[in-house]
């Protein structure tokens, strides 16, 4: 597996992801896509929207603002309790989450085999996270454990702060109070308040969901993790509307279909796995992860959340209207329960990339060479096929340039004539180009064309005019290899 600077480099050097504003030196934790990065984004988008909208006649989209009314944050709980516990070592005067020191301290036990005294910390944390002041709770485990600064090595802490992580901004011209606004945290909101304006344009009845995908912003202050751990992030959340009793039959059928998903999107299955929370939100019945092993450990990529009637009785009273449901069949008015899938964008085109990396040694004709190849699930690849002429003359650009304009039609594909074919080959391995079509003299005579495999590196002659149905065949019955 590629370690994460491999990852990062690949990402910058061949214009998947560049660190932001780079030329000021760059903006902590906020990067941006380059020309491969928009495409591998708008793939993995729109087979999230098709597999949650388009294949589901009772889930329906949404595009709501950044921006919302600021109460909206004071009802879901964010301007209260959307913080992390924050501890600064006063020697190096860099900043934790007092959080994960913990946990670094119990994942250090179990490693030394101290199994009862890892379980004895976990333990203690959970309850630390449950406690009313947790982040006290957590300040004095960090003080009984002597647990020491990862980057100084120094035992010498200030207390644990509550640090929020929300973006705050200002509408008009006057700094007052009022006009005080925040970066959405998470796209959710901006779905529970249209819960009754969206039940009705659209026609749907309990059960029904709502999709939605955009940018969120957190104020994330230990942020070392690439796209793992952004500012400004994209999430892809929906919120599926049940009759209260129903949501666990909901819960357990989103949480198949979440995984599938993933599974379907070529990542391998043994690196996924589901991770029930150590600590429910109070308002949720029941929250699980999808977790991926990343080349830094198993984190999380996706949640899956049974979120009660929480949100929806929390606007209804903050605004003081009614969103209430009444069910035409049973005659019954309630609040609906929520269910909630929400995954990470940028997460998942961490897990696509991490998971196609490969350093292969392969032979090209005698010569044993290595190559590196993402093996991106071919509908996700940036472009699905690269045409080459053989040569740059006798007519063979022009060939190619035939094909590349009925292949664009269809699929994103790129064109080029520039060293030998095997060099081209290299070039388009690592950038995960599943499909790579040679025009040669049999093009000019007969009208074949070359399509080589990338995973296989098999090469098959077929009519230049069926390409593109090929690569549909191709594409459809793609399975991940080793
Ligand atoms: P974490 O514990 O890693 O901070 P979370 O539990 O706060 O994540 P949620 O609030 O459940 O995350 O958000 C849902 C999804 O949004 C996450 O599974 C993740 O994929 C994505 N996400 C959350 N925060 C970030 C971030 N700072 N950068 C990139 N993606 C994020």
């Amino acid at each position: 597996m590629a370690d994460l600077d491999t990852l990062v480099s690949l990402s910058k050097r061949r214009g998947f992801i560049f660190p932001s504003s780079e030329i000021y030196g760059g903006l902590g934790a906020v990067y941006d896509y380059g020309p491969l990065g928009v495409e591998l984004k708008r793939n993995v988008r729109e087979r999230w929207w098709n597999a949650m909208v388009r294949e589901h006649d009772n889930v329906v989209g949404l595009d709501a603002a950044v921006l919302m009314h600021p109460t909206t944050w004071k009802a879901s709980g964010h301007v209260d309790a959307f913080s992390d516990p924050l501890i600064d070592d006063k020697a190096s005067g860099r900043r934790y989450r007092a959080d994960q020191l913990v946990e670094g301290a119990i994942d250090k036990l179990e490693k030394k085999g101290r199994t009862d005294n890892a379980d004895a910390l976990r333990q203690r944390y959970v309850a630390a996270l449950n406690a009313d002041d947790a982040a006290a709770a957590l300040g004095e485990i960090i003080q009984d454990e002597e647990i020491k600064s990862p980057d100084s090595g120094a035992f010498d802490w200030t207390e644990v702060r509550q640090f929020n992580l929300m973006f705050e901004t200002a509408t008009g011209a006057l700094a007052e109070e009022a006009s005080k606004l925040y970066l959405r945290p998470e796209t959710a909101q901006g779905i529970f308040v249209h819960f009754k304006d969206v039940a009705e344009t659209a026609r749907q009845q309990v059960p029904f969901g709502i999709a939605q995908v955009g940018k969120a912003f957190r104020n994330e202050i230990v942020a070392r993790q690439f796209i793992f751990r952004m500012r400004e992030f994209e999430q892809m959340e929906m919120q599926y509307f049940v009759k209260p009793g129903d949501q666990m039959e909901a819960y357990a059928e989103w949480s198949e279909k979440r995984m599938a998903w993933h599974v379907a999107n070529g990542i391998r299955p043994e690196k996924l796995r589901w991770h029930e929370h150590e600590k429910l939100a109070h308002y949720a019945d029941a929250a699980q992860d999808v977790q991926y092993e990343f080349p830094f450990g198993w984190n999380e990529i996706e949640g899956v959340h049974s979120r009660t009637d929480f949100d929806l009785s929390r606007h209804q009273e903050f605004s003081g209207k009614k969103l209430e449901y009444f069910d035409p069949q049973t005659q019954e008015r309630y609040v609906p329960f929520v269910v909630e899938t929400s995954v990470g964008l940028d997460r998942t085109i961490l897990m696509v990339l991490a998971d196609a990396y490969r350093e292969e040694e392969v032979t090209n004709g005698d010569k044993a060479e290595s190559r590196t190849v993402l093996k991106f699930h071919p509908a996700l690849a940036p472009f699905t096929a690269a045409v080459f002429p053989l040569v740059k003359k006798g007519g063979m650009p022009e060939a190619a340039h035939k094909v590349e304009a009925d292949l664009r039609r269809q699929f994103n594909v790129t064109y080029d004539e520039k060293g030998a074919v095997g060099r081209r080959y290299r070039r388009q391995d690592e950038i995960g180009t599943p499909f790579a079509i040679t025009i040669d003299g049999d093009t000019l005579e007969n009208g074949t064309v070359t399509v080589r495999d990338r995973d296989s590196m098999e090469q098959e002659t077929i009519p230049a005019e069926n390409v593109r149905r090929y690569l549909e065949d191709q594409i459809d019955a793609w399975t991940p290899g080793a």
